[in-house]
């Protein structure tokens, strides 16, 4: 089974990289701010969910359970430790089966929702669209993806066989 995950606000880039992965992934941003106990928040919703918790902060990855500090300040770098910690498959194909804002699954585009679209590529031809329900917010492989992909890929494992 593929490993959830929640993510505390110092990684609001790299839980985007995740859902474009297809990682059920929460982002502690979507909390009110301004809880002293977040700490204790996050490791209780990591705890209820079965969700592994990642953080910035090395205190609270000590705390116990199933949580990861994560090294490196730049969501790549971050992504790689989860490849070579075997949480996350080397396989970092982009999926485009969940929201990169909101990580709620999303459908088929319907045809009306792609033409109002305001941002909808010109060429549409070729290109499978995606919908947010909760945001209403359409997704594409375009170019912008393409380079998010070449940027990962540049740390699979098997690069250079
Ligand atoms: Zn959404």
């Amino acid at each position: 089974m593929k490993n959830s995950f929640l993510a505390d606000r110092m990684l609001g880039t790299l839980a985007k990289y995740l859902r474009f992965l297809d990682y059920d992934t929460l982002s502690a941003d979507t909390l009110e701010p301004g809880n002293t106990r977040e700490d204790t928040v996050l490791l209780g919703i990591a705890r209820s969910d079965g969700r592994i918790l990642l953080t910035r902060d090395r205190e609270l990855s000590c705390r116990g359970g199933e949580c990861v500090f994560l090294e490196s300040e730049d969501a790549v770098g971050q992504v790689r430790q989860l490849v070579e910690e075997g949480l996350i498959d080397p396989d970092l194909t982009l999926r485009m089966h969940r929201c990169s804002v909101c990580n709620h699954v999303l459908r088929k585009a319907k045809q009306d929702e792609i033409d109002g679209c305001s941002y909808a590529p010109k060429d549409k031809a070729g290109k499978k669209f995606a919908w947010c329900p909760v945001c209403g917010r359409l997704y594409w492989m375009g170019s912008h993806a393409a380079n998010l992909e070449e940027k990962l890929k540049e740390i699979s494992p098997g690069k250079g066989d």
